[in-house]
């Protein structure tokens, strides 16, 4: 028998509909069974609540939606270790891998299903796996949050700038996401509009605020970079109120908007461009080559900006986005001068 196994299931009990209410020092890890699995067993969400000495802000932090993404797993595995009941105000709600079907497979995908779960947000109560999961997660574990804290980065195959993004809509709940988003700590903000299908797109639409970040890629669990999750989380804390301790002086912020360049043709992807760099309309990104060598293809950009993110993994298929530009933008609706 495997120790670690025997003493995480006997620590965390199967339930089917989780109790997250705030009780006074509470501290519970719980596998929530959210739906039957094909072979009788129940598919589940990890997770750990953890209540302080007295009440306050109701606090999601998730990762793992898409099964590659690991930083933003190991941040709220070190923020489980870290943070204390005694220390903390009101609730944190912990779901370190929220989508096991697609971390099980190791692939962005649910594996049950060929569905990317943040896609189908809200979900759907009698849908596919990913949409059942999609809706246990909006509609019982995050539907009494104050905020939801989303970590993401870029799958198996590719490697980005840290970025955050908040729902830029009127009114308090884009006013208080992009609230969070400072209190994070990256400098680089998207404000995003409610984009179908998007988990916090969905809680937005109910009123609910989010944020959702971008580190790392590769598979990988690069301390600097979970680490920069961690402390990231920690300053949201502060800024509710659920930790003491001064709040970090934020940095002026720089906010962009996404631009996805497609491979011209499939081959071998040789980038001539890192992340960071500048880069202006026209200027060549790369080139792909066939199996003999020749050009086939070039990557060009349509547009002045900063290279955010590409795919790591040299093959490429014609069409598929391999390399992500940074445009300046502005919110839209938020006021970013309060
Ligand atoms: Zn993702």
């Amino acid at each position: 028998m495997v120790a670690g196994w025997a003493s995480g299931d006997a620590m965390a009990a199967i339930v089917t509909g989780p109790d997250l209410r705030y009780r006074p020092l509470r501290r519970e890890r719980l596998r929530y069974a959210f739906a039957p699995g094909i072979d009788g067993t129940s598919l589940t969400i990890p997770l750990e609540i953890i209540c302080g000495a007295s009440d306050g802000p109701h606090l999601a932090v998730v990762a793992g939606v898409h099964g590659d993404e690991l930083e933003g797993v190991r941040a709220i595995q070190a923020l489980s270790t870290a943070i204390t009941c005694e220390g903390l105000a009101g609730t944190l709600l912990l779901v370190p891998i929220a989508n096991l079907p697609a971390y099980t497979a190791r692939t962005r995908r649910g594996a049950l299903d060929g569905v990317d779960l943040n896609r189908v947000f809200p979900g759907r109560a009698s849908g596919s796996i990913s949409e059942q999961l999609a809706h246990a997660l909006v509609h019982v574990l995050f539907a009494e949050m104050q905020l939801v804290v989303s970590l993401h980065g870029l799958g198996g195959y590719g490697t980005l700038l840290p970025w955050m993004e908040f729902v830029d809509v009127p009114g308090p709940v884009g006013q208080a996401s992009y609230a969070a988003a400072r209190a994070f700590g990256f400098a680089d903000l998207m404000p995003l509009p409610l984009l179908p299908g998007v988990l916090i797109a969905a809680l937005a639409a109910r009123s609910i605020p989010a944020i959702e970040g971008e580190i790392g890629g590769q598979g990988m669990i690069d301390a600097t970079n979970w680490q920069r999750y961690v402390s990231g989380v920690m300053g949201v804390m502060r800024h509710l109120g659920m930790l003491a301790g001064p709040t970090m002086p934020a940095l002026a912020p720089r906010f962009w908007d996404l631009y996805w360049i497609a491979a011209p043709a499939g081959g071998l992807f040789e980038r001539r461009v890192a992340l960071g760099e500048q880069v202006a309309s026209g200027q060549t990104l790369g080139i792909i080559l066939d199996p003999f060598g020749d050009v086939i293809g070039e990557v060009v950009t349509p547009c002045d900006g900063v290279i955010g993110a590409y795919q790591t993994f040299a093959s490429v298929y014609p069409g598929e986005q391999i390399i992500l530009v940074w445009r300046r933008s502005r919110p839209r609706h938020v006021n970013t001068t309060s």
